[in-house]
């Protein structure tokens, strides 16, 4: 199996105090280094860093404006923070005004979501090169077939055509979903296991009919984003599964087994899984306990995906339970043999 992992990723050095987050940010550079570790003790297959595909690839599926801010929202925030500090969005666009501010944090809330997304002086780059990272991925199962993993962070699912949010700045899944279906004119399915819909990939794709987007994930009326991820959100190729608090390995495996089957009736020549171990119980971001996955779960849901036979990219999401995240991933990735 091949394993990109984007390297440069400390450079978005969210373990820093920032305003805001008194109990700490969760989506830390740790992540990505137990993970690492883990797969290396594990010999999962051979890791690499990402190729540079170029902007062209990002830019089908980001609005220009969104990408364009992102590339110099750090220079444009000096003004408002010290130095190297980062700069924290916190004044949304709602509907019914009228996001055309010049001043920066009206600028900035007309692109963000929420206070997640954290802008340091690395930022754009480390986002940009964990898209890459999918596309490294996705290039190489377009051309082999077989299975790889593309190991980054921040995520990328909650990033959408023109907005950005929960820790997330560019939609690396999408990207690669993209890439596959317009290089290759073939259908592809985006499985997203995240405990958190994804709702930026989904808002990418919702009136596509090439791509297909399935969704398990906690309930929007109780855990977040609160304001996607219902079940009457069908688009053109899009099955939201909401799950509620509490949902165990029996009753998430029986929602699996519907979204497999809906991806089998899409036929599509290429799976891209966007996985979140915050799917996991006792990950610490879930709100009131989140789901109770067990690692056994685990396994089930890895086989029964690995099931379908399809050349798979397997895009690092969220998941933030760090003393387990590598056995976590070695669990997953194991499913997809031979190694
Ligand atoms: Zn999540």
């Amino acid at each position: 199996m091949l394993i990109v992992h984007a390297d440069r990723h400390r450079d978005h050095p969210t373990t820093r105090p920032m305003p805001g987050y008194g109990r700490g940010y969760p989506e830390v550079p740790d992540r990505v280094d137990r993970i690492l570790a883990a797969v290396t003790a594990a010999n999962l297959g051979t890791i690499v860093t990402p190729t540079d595909f170029g902007p062209g690839p990002i830019e089908a599926v980001h609005d220009a404006g969104l990408l364009a801010h992102l590339r110099t929202a750090f220079d444009a925030s000096r003004g408002e923070v010290g130095d190297d500090d980062p700069y924290i969005p916190h004044t949304f666009a709602v509907r019914g005004r009228r996001p055309n501010s010049d001043a920066v944090p009206g600028v900035f809330g007309a692109r963000a979501f929420d206070t997640g997304c954290p802008i340091f002086r690395g930022t754009w780059a480390v986002s940009y090169q964990a898209t890459q990272a999918a596309l490294t991925a996705a290039d190489h199962v377009r051309t082999n077939g077989g299975c790889t993993y593309s190991l980054s962070r921040p995520p990328g699912h909650h990033a959408g055509p023109d907005f950005h949010g929960g820790f997330c700045y560019t939609n690396h899944a999408a990207t690669a979903a993209r890439y596959l279906q317009q290089t290759t004119g073939e259908r592809v399915a985006i499985l997203d296991i995240d405990y958190h819909h994804g709702n930026g990939t989904q808002e990418i794709f919702f009136d596509d009919p090439n791509v297909l987007f399935v969704s398990l994930h906690a309930d929007p009326e109780v855990d977040y984003p609160f304001y996607w991820g219902f079940a009457d959100e069908r688009g053109a190729a899009n099955l939201n599964l909401p799950l509620p608090h509490g949902t165990d390995d029996a009753a998430y495996l029986t929602a699996l087994d519907d979204a497999l089957a809906r991806i089998r009736d899409f036929a599509p020549r290429y799976l891209v899984v966007s996985a979140g171990f915050d799917l996991m119980s006792g990950d610490p971001v879930p709100r009131n306990g989140g789901f109770r996955i067990t690692i056994r779960g685990l396994r089930k849901i890895a086989e029964r995906i690995a099931a379908q036979k399809l050349p798979t990219v397997i895009v690092q999401e969220g998941g933030y339970n760090l003393s387990r995240l590598g056995e976590y991933a070695v669990t997953l990735l194991r499913a997809f043999g031979p190694l």
